[in-house]
């Protein structure tokens, strides 16, 4: 089966065929092939599978996949092995009237199934998946899988670490080619399946996504997030690629669809990708795997990079963290790109050219204070920093000769009279654990511009507190923008295009 680009796999799980048809048909522009995974459906629909193929308008791939595989069948093989001979039976001479495709796992062999699907066109799909964790020795669990040159072996399988991800890629990159998948599932597999392509998988599987149709496995992107935010369908293994470094929480960033659309619309042949990372070590032994062109860095990575680091800019010097990684000749040259994107957003909310006679609090001592606190430095602002962390405070503060202060009641009166202008740059507002209003020990009397470095949510407790009482506000995100456009200047050696940034 041939495809006019590489195909983008919808897998329906969906408890009657008539909601997997109506997911189908809402994605159908986007998608090329759509996986029915029977062991979803209600009993009572799985007389109707048979007819699915033709009704689906597309190539169809038949999977009944166990609990033990990560699936929702739990019944016998015997009752399995009949359902998958049902839907097989009764092969029509027009192809498009049966699966294209039969996922079978390694340990399920019924020969008159396998001639059957032979006979008629149907592709085996030769399957193991790893839902807890990686097999220790790929090739090992490889080898059953490709014993029959006409199947599509696909070994699935669930990195716990990006060290993990590193086996699978480094190990993928030593087979030979032929049709296959390999996809790494969850938080750290996620790379493997934005860059399908990249790792030589026959396709990518996605998944609608709705309390109706649940992810068909951890990971799953949707098919417009396939396309759109990570360009999977139009990149390939020559593009450039870019990669977004930082804790789990880096598969909500609001980077890649910025920096993706930028790259789409001047032409670039590129790409930027989230890798979750514990390290960054494994970061970059990832990154020089796939040959990565640069990466953004976010928490908790932006100084543990800095030993790595064989060129050095200013701002990474004085501020003590990098947000951007270039490759260079000599290795990876860091570069900052929060100070200025903190810079260009203030200023143009305050309607300045620079800071001088304001009196700022800033709220928080961690790495994006760091860059706050330069920009406000060399643009002439008075400040307080006040952190939870006094010490973390005082060092920041003793740096640019501001002053410094504990996060609580204490600091009232500072706070009254450094308030211009007061910038929120601590984690508090983020939602998940870190919910709550980091000054709420301060009553905003309307006069305060404020700044909140959290664009997720949009407005924060803190942020709204300051709104209803009057105050003008702004979030996140045009610094993030603004950080990126400086990114993209960094990585493609030409103005930003300001239009998507
Ligand atoms: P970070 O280096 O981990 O620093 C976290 C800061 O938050 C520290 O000051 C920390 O205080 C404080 N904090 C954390 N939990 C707290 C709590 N429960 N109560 C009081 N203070 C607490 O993180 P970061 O990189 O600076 O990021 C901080 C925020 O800025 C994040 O929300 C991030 O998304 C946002 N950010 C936005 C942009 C943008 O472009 N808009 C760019 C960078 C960062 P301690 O020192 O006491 O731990």
């Amino acid at each position: 089966m041939s495809f006019d680009s590489f195909p983008v796999c919808l897998c329906l799980t969906g408890k009657t065929i008539a909601a997997n048809l109506a997911a189908l048909e809402s994605q159908r522009s986007k998608i090329d092939i759509a996986e029915l995974r029977a062991d979803c459906l209600d009993p009572s629909e799985k007389f109707l599978i048979r007819s699915f193929p033709e009704k689906a308008g597309l190539p169809c791939i038949l999977t009944v996949r166990r609990r033990s595989d990560g699936g929702l069948f739990e019944d016998g093989e015997g009752v399995r092995l009949v359902m998958i001979a049902k839907a097989l039976s009764y092969a029509r001479s027009d192809a498009n009237a049966n699966f294209a495709y039969a996922d079978l796992e390694s340990d399920f062999h019924m020969p008159a199934i396998e001639e059957a699907c032979r006979t008629f066109g149907t592709r085996i799909i030769r399957s193991r998946h790893f839902i807890d964790g990686m097999p220790e020795d790929l090739d090992a669990v490889w080898e059953p899988l490709i014993q029959e040159e006409d199947e599509i072996p696909k070994l699935a399988m669930t990195p716990q670490n990006a060290s993990d991800l590193s086996r699978l890629i480094g190990w993928a990159a030593t087979l030979p080619n032929r049709d296959r998948l390999v996809i790494g599932m969850g938080t750290y597999g996620f790379p493997s399946r934005a860059l399908a392509r990249r790792m030589g998988s026959l396709f990518c599987y996605t998944s609608f996504d709705s309390p109706e149709m649940p992810l068909a496995a951890p990971g799953q992107t949707t098919p417009d997030s396939f396309i759109s935010v990570y360009r999977g369908k139009e990149t390939g293994p020559k593009s450039s690629l870019y990669a977004l470094l930082g804790s789990k929480s880096i598969l909500n960033s609001l980077s890649p669809s910025i920096h993706n659309t930028a790259f789409r619309n001047m032409g670039k042949d590129a790409l930027i990708v989230p890798f979750p990372s514990e390290s960054i070590e494994s970061a970059l032994v990832n990154m020089k795997l796939l040959d990565a062109k640069g990466a953004a860095i976010t928490v908790p990575l932006k100084e543990d990079v800095l030993p790595y680091l064989s060129f050095v800019s200013t701002d990474v010097k004085r501020i003590g963290a990098c947000n951007t990684l270039v490759a260079r000749d000599g290795g990876w040259a860091g570069y900052n790109t929060d100070a200025d994107g903190f810079e260009r957003s203030a200023l143009e909310f305050l309607g300045r050219e620079d800071f001088k006679g304001m009196k700022v609090t800033l709220i928080g001592a961690g790495g994006a204070a760091k860059s706050v606190a330069l920009s406000l430095h060399r643009k002439g602002a008075e400040c307080v920093i006040l952190n939870r962390t006094l010490s973390t405070a005082r060092t920041l503060a003793r740096k640019h000769d501001f002053i410094w202060g504990p996060l609580d009641d204490r600091a009232i009166d500072v706070v009254t009279r450094y308030s211009d202008f007061i910038v929120q740059a601590t984690s508090v507002g983020m939602g998940g654990e870190i919910q709550g209003d980091p000054l709420e020990f301060y009553e905003f009397d309307g006069h305060e511009m404020v700044f909140d470095l959290i664009y997720r949510p949009a407005k924060t407790t803190f942020l709204g507190r300051a709104e209803a009482a009057g105050c003008k506000i702004i979030n996140g995100l045009k610094m993030l923008r603004y950080q990126a456009a400086g990114q993209y200047r960094l990585w493609m050696g030409e103005e930003p295009p300001l239009e998507y940034y």
